[in-house]
């Protein structure tokens, strides 16, 4: 949308309040705290975020304001700040928007605070949680009822947009609100849905390899934002998910989640770009380490059993073994490649066993909304890890960019006094 399209919504005379408090539905200040990312700041987490006052966001039509109660903490915005691999103000400074900072922040809980031109079925003071899949209401891909996270227009909101979630209050589109679980506190509630999301339409969203009942599904990182959420669904679709982790105890967490089994990857060494295939010594070696590794999946499995589908997200360190596990006409779906963006496959397992490799990112509507109901149901858990202050906005991402972050999700209160506030039953 074109910025002059939108229009200030603050109440005359309201005034900013602190962290940890929000005014009445419906009284929007002018200025807002904001943990706020600056390209002059670009590299650690740790320096890259700071707590500024900045003006509240404006909406346009299509758009609704929040005031963010709690806040979820993402890998993207571990990006977002070291401006790596894509220095997102730039991109929008490009596309013609004024901001000369970032807010990130991919996933919310609050309370609707304003609504824009022509949006229906929202009201001022709903409780919400925020889906973080955006894109233009106009875009003719979207017009010709294809996926509209496949269209050109197609962002996430709070990494590639601004005004997210680490605001008081965020700008967001009318269709990503959906309706926040009752019995979830608000960082409960903000933690899991981009992830979640995420998870749900690797799993669900590529016809011909859904996950079925009675699946054995391999998750990386199966402690992790994602891999929790993933172990879950497998579980709640009658399938079973097998994590690999990186020690004992993130493997008996993935089992709390879900997960049948798991495979410590510290004992295999035969990651990254494999020895090329006319090294023959080499090869044979990779192989050894891989089969091994596979046979310990088959042990869990308790059958000469791989994988039809492989939830991939480390991309670079372990897309081979992926590909050389997954079973044939199986699927290996990646949405990330956090160990490094060059990875190699054999071609020749991937051709004649009939494989598929399929890239997934962000969710559409539809999506989220089953994925949000689930939730709802308490079929499945936000698996909040860790709960932090505002001011630690930069010290969280710094962690989670180490590798530190691994176990489930990190909430961040926003608006919220306390935790455990915001349960409705
Ligand atoms: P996370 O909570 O930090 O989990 C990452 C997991 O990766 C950890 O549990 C860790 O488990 C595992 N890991 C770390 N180093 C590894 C290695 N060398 N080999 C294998 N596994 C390794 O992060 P997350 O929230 O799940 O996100 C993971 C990635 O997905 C990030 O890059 C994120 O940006 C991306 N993502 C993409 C989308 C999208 O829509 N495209 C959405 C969500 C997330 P162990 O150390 O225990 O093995």
């Amino acid at each position: 949308m074109d910025d002059e399209e939108r229009t200030s919504v603050a109440t005359p005379g309201a005034e900013p309040v602190p962290i940890g408090e929000l005014p009445p539905p419906g009284v929007v200040p002018a200025r807002m705290h904001a943990q706020v990312v600056r390209q002059d700041r670009f590299g650690d987490p740790a320096e890259a975020f700071r707590p500024e006052v900045v003006d509240t966001p404006r909406i346009g039509p299509g758009e609704v304001l929040i005031g963010v109660m709690a806040a979820g903490i993402n890998y993207n915005n571990v990006w977002a700040a070291r401006g790596y691999p894509v220095d997102q103000i730039a991109v929008r400074r490009k596309r013609g928007e004024p901001e000369d900072f970032h807010i990130g922040g991919s996933d919310a809980s609050g309370i609707v605070y304003a609504v824009g031109e022509g949006v229906t079925g929202v009201e001022i003071g709903q409780h919400v949680i925020v889906h973080p899949g955006v894109w233009d209401a106009d875009d003719p891909w979207i017009a010709a009822g294809r996926d509209p996270m496949i269209a050109p227009s197609a962002k996430i909101w709070g990494y590639d947009t601004n005004y997210g979630a680490f605001g008081q209050f965020a700008r967001v589109q009318a269709h990503q609100l959906l309706p926040k679980a009752e019995h979830l506190s608000w960082e409960e509630a903000a933690a899991p849905t981009l992830v979640g999301t995420t998870a749900y339409r690797m799993l669900y969203g590529w016809a011909g390899n859904t996950l079925q009942s009675g699946d054995l599904v391999l998750v990386w990182g199966g402690s992790g934002g994602l891999g929790t959420q993933a172990c879950q669904m497998v579980r709640a679709a009658g399938g079973r998910a097998v994590a690999v982790v990186s020690d004992d105890e993130r493997g008996a967490f993935a089992m709390k989640h879900g997960a049948i089994g798991y495979i410590n990857r510290r004992e295999f060494g035969h990651w990254g770009v494999p020895p090329l295939v006319d090294d023959t010594a080499g090869q044979k070696e990779w192989s050894k380490d891989a089969r091994a590794f596979g046979k310990k999946l088959w042990e869990i499995a308790g059958a000469r059993e791989d994988p039809a589908i492989v939830f991939e997200h480390p991309g670079g360190a372990t897309i081979p073994t992926s590909v050389f596990l997954c079973r044939p006409g199986g699927m290996v779906v990646i949405c990330a490649g956090t160990t490094g963006f060059d990875a190699m496959v054999d071609l020749r397992y991937h051709w004649t066993r009939q494989k598929r490799l399929q890239g997934s990112h962000g969710t559409n509507d539809e999506q989220a909304r089953a994925y949000n109901d689930l939730v709802r149901a308490g079929t499945i858990d936000p698996v909040l890890g860790r709960t932090v202050p505002f001011s630690e906005v930069p010290a969280a991402h710094a962690a989670m960019g180490r590798g530190e972050d691994v176990f489930g999700n990190v909430a961040v209160l926003v608006g919220a006094a306390s935790p455990g506030q915001g349960r409705t039953c």
